[in-house]
């Protein structure tokens, strides 16, 4: 369970909801109505509350799929590439 998917602020009003989510979750998933919970966090505004009953986690979707792994191998190789210099020939190109 991380809280890492999950945004860090309200996109409506801007206020930062991230760190309340592992206490949501946690008690949502023991059986609390996301209400209580939210009323219980002091998150009153209901641009908050969405983020909160509408957010899906995906994270371990994720991993379920190997392409994922593809990925971050290539991403690697492209960050360990030498950078391209625009508009100049280097001497080891021609
Ligand atoms: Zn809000």
């Amino acid at each position: 369970m991380s809280a890492a998917q999950f945004p860090v602020k309200c996109v409506t009003c801007g206020k930062v909801i991230n760190p309340y989510w592992n206490n949501y979750k946690t008690r949502t998933d023991a059986g609390e109505t996301p209400i209580k919970v939210l009323d219980s966090l002091k998150i009153g505004r209901m641009c908050c509350r969405r983020m909160f009953m509408c957010h899906v986690d995906i994270e371990h979707y994720q991993l379920l799929y190997p392409v994922y792994k593809d990925n971050i191998q290539r991403t690697e190789q492209t960050v360990n590439k030498k950078p391209h210099n625009f508009g100049q020939v280097s001497d080891d190109e021609e």
